[in-house]
Parts: C-alpha cells; sequence; structure tokens
C-alpha cells in the first residue's frame, strides 16, 4: 500500500470508522482535506449551476473566486481591490484615483494612489501628515521636496525609479514632456487621502493680506492675482534643465542622502530561471525609514514559493501580467484570489502566501511594507534547517527526500 492510500484509509477511520468510497463528497482526501468537504468536486452538477443574475465580464476577472481550488477553507476578509474600480478625479494636467483604508478595509497599514501628469502637468505644491513613497511606472517627472533641516531636493526620475518624503516634508511633481509621468503613491498612513492634503494655495488665498505683506516683507497687492481656489493639479509651464532648477534651490545646502532611488537598476537579491525579487529599503534607499518594497518579476509557469513576512503586512499593486495567489490563516483558513494588472492585494503579517503565474507572459508586481526592512521566512528553507527526523515525523516524509527541497530563500521555483 503507498503512502497516500494509507493516509487515505487513516483518515476515512477518523470519520467513526464508516466505510465510505474513495473520492465521495465525505471522504478527506490527499488535495481535499475537509469536513465538509469544499470544492466543486464535491458537488453536483446541478448544484454547481448558477443560474441567477450576474454580470460574467466582473466574474471572469476573478476566476477562483467562482471555483476555488478544494483545499481553499473558511472565510477571510476581502484581500483584493484594484484601481480599475475606483472614479478618478480628471483636472487640467492630469488626474488620480486612490484606495484608502475607507475603500479596501483589509489594507490597515498604507493607502495607494495611481496619478497621471500629463507634459507638463504639476501637482501642486503640498504637504501632508503620511510619508509618501512612490514608485515611477510611465514617463519622466521632475520631483521637488524641502527636508527638516531646510535643504532642497531637486530630481527628474524615470521608470522604475522611487520617491520617498518623510511626513510633513513639503513637495511638488511635475510631469516632464514629451509622455509626462505615470506613479503609484504609497502613503505610510492607510487613510492617508490624497484629495486631503496641505496645499500652498489654500493657505495663501486663506491668509489676510495684511499678515501675507508682513510675512513675505512686501506690499499686500503683490498678492492680488492669487487663485481663490486650490489647484490640486494644474496645466504648467514646461520647466528649465533640471540643473538650472537646482542651483536656483542650493543656498540651503543639500541633503546627505537622494530622496530618489532606482528600483529597477538594483542587483535582484533572489535570482534564477524563473524570475526575480529586487529589493528598496533603508538598507539601500537609507531616506525610505517607513516603507520597503521589492518588485518581484515572476516568469510564465513559475511559482513565488510558499512564505510570509514576520515584521509586516504585504501590500501588492501589480503592474503586469496575471496571477492567483493563495493565502493562509489560522483557523484553518485559505483563500484563492486572481489579480490582474492595476489589482492591488493585501496579506496580513505572517500569514502564509504563494503566487502562480497563470498567463502566457511575466508576471511584475511590487511589494510593499509599512517597516525599514524586508523580512522573509521561506517554508522550504525552514523545513531544510529543522533536524530532518522530527520534520519526517510531522509530515510522513521520507528524510531523504526532503534533503531535496530547496535550501535558501531561492524565491521563484520553476513550473
Ligand atoms: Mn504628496
Ligand atoms: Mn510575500
Amino acid at each position: 500500500m503507498d503512502d497516500l492510500s494509507r493516509r487515505k484509509l487513516l483518515a476515512l477511520g477518523a470519520v467513526g470508522g464508516a466505510v465510505v468510497a474513495a473520492g465521495s463528497a465525505n471522504a478527506a482526501t490527499f488535495g481535499n482535506p475537509d469536513q465538509p468537504a469544499e470544492g466543486a468536486i464535491n458537488s453536483t452538477p446541478g448544484a454547481l449551476s448558477n443560474p441567477g443574475p450576474q454580470n460574467t465580464a466582473l466574474e471572469a476577472q476573478l476566476p477562483s473566486f467562482q471555483n476555488p481550488p478544494a483545499t481553499d477553507v473558511g472565510s477571510m476578509p476581502m484581500m483584493w481591490s484594484s484601481f480599475n474600480i475606483m472614479p478618478k478625479r480628471i483636472q487640467a494636467g492630469g488626474w488620480a484615483r486612490q484606495i484608502t483604508a475607507t475603500e479596501f478595509p483589509a489594507s490597515t497599514a498604507v493607502s495607494g494612489v495611481n496619478m497621471r501628469l500629463g507634459p507638463n502637468g504639476v501637482r501642486e505644491m503640498h504637504w501632508h501628515l503620511a510619508g509618501e513613497w512612490a514608485l515611477m511606472t510611465n514617463g519622466r517627472c521632475r520631483v521637488t521636496m524641502l527636508d527638516q533641516q531646510g535643504r532642497a531636493y531637486v530630481q527628474d526620475v524615470g521608470a522604475g525609479d522611487l520617491w520617498f518624503f518623510p511626513a510633513g516634508c513639503p513637495h511638488s511633481l511635475q510631469g516632464l514632456g514629451p509622455e509626462g509621468a505615470e506613479f503609484l503613491l504609497v502613503f505610510d498612513d492607510a487613510f492617508q487621502s490624497e484629495y486631503n492634503t496641505l496645499l500652498l494655495t489654500d493657505w495663501i488665498a486663506h491668509t489676510p493680506p495684511d499678515i501675507l505683506a508682513r510675512n513675505f516683507g512686501v506690499p499686500a497687492d503683490v498678492f492680488k492675482n492669487i487663485p481663490l481656489h486650490d489647484l490640486w493639479i494644474f496645466q504648467g509651464k514646461e520647466p528649465p534643465a533640471l540643473a538650472v532648477d537646482q542651483a536656483a534651490v542650493a543656498s540651503g545646502g543639500t541633503p546627505p542622502e537622494p530622496f530618489t532611488f532606482s528600483l529597477t537598476a538594483t542587483k535582484p537579491v533572489k535570482e534564477n530561471a524563473s524570475g526575480r525579487v529586487q529589493l528598496a529599503d533603508s538598507r539601500n534607499f537609507k531616506v525610505s525609514k517607513t516603507i520597503a518594497a521589492a518588485i518581484e518579476t515572476i516568469k510564465p509557469g513559475g511559482l513565488r514559493q510558499m512564505h510570509w513576512h514576520p515584521n509586516a503586512d504585504e501590500w501588492q499593486y501589480w503592474i503586469k501580467g496575471q496571477g492567483r495567489m493563495t493565502v493562509f490563516n489560522t483557523g484553518p483558513r485559505a483563500q484563492t484570489i486572481d489579480f490582474r494588472p492595476g489589482d492591488l492585494g493585501v496579506v496580513p503579517k505572517s500569514q502564509g502566501h504563494y503566487i502562480e503565474n497563470t498567463g502566457d507572459e511575466e508576471v511584475q508586481m511590487l511589494v510593499v511594507f509599512k517597516a525599514p526592512e524586508y523580512q522573509e521566512v521561506d517554508l522550504s528553507d525552514w523545513l531544510t534547517h529543522a533536524p530532518p527526523e522530527l520534520v519526517a515525523q510531522h509530515l510522513n516524509i521520507d528524510p531523504a527526500v526532503l534533503a531535496r527541497f530547496p535550501k535558501g530563500q531561492l524565491g521563484i521555483q520553476p513550473g
């Protein structure tokens, strides 16, 4: 009798000694563990049909919700959301859409904004309570910032680059020609809204003219043409060359560490034929003290291995390709979710997860953690660094076979 049949028999014994035919709805088997059994393989065509009202286009985006694997069990909070279903705020010069904890309650650590600035479009000079981290996804953008010691930073960034503006540090963004810019903002506060920031124009318009005159040491009528309503995003003029802007702000000194960083130019921390992981946290992007991030690239057929993160929730932004993630928690609970470009996912701290590339092209996803450093525990790494006989007793696996499990955090396994 092979191992699998023996375990099947033992499992059958556990249901009170009743004789149940293998494969029937009551048999807990390998790949079908639960009592009562869950999943389509335990049902009938009549019961599986779905004759009621439905939007098949929408349902087709999340096939694993329509037909979860038999190993999924229990209920979990909704860990999927998407910029694709969020309303845009559109103004001359650009647009934005956002997902805070109000729209996505599972995201308890950070909020996200997807913003587009056309050529020379300006996100108004502003500041806010949360720290702002960003990933450029398209085009080029000029960022300006003043740090806590009054030192200015001006830089141009392109696709794959990051910026980090510490909480309260004032800043601006401008899309550069000819393509403009698109980027993802991540705030280190789940409730920070891009529609609720401290705006330069709002403050100036809501300060008495005589105070403006005294504050800036000029006559009050200098301010007679100020906008009375805020700009937020507006169509600006083409900025001068970067060196000109940098020279214009240099008198206060230069910050010792850059507030921008090229994530996609870093050497991968994990890489093999099936994909790679590139990392930016406070160890290499020194100013990013509250946000750690990685870009995971998974080739077709690849599997991002079973792992978890002991120090923070994982917040995902799906950039390219399509995939499927399964999350595991106590209970037991397990849920499988599908993702496409523009979607967000959340994995709470220390909950196990793995990701399959389910499409024909490369998956690229950004994972963000509200933490100073990226941390990961890999299941295979643990099982190959625990006493083999101990592991063998847990899983009924020959210790000699255990030795073939991947050692070290390889990250991505081939299909
Ligand atoms: Mn901002
Ligand atoms: Mn992860």
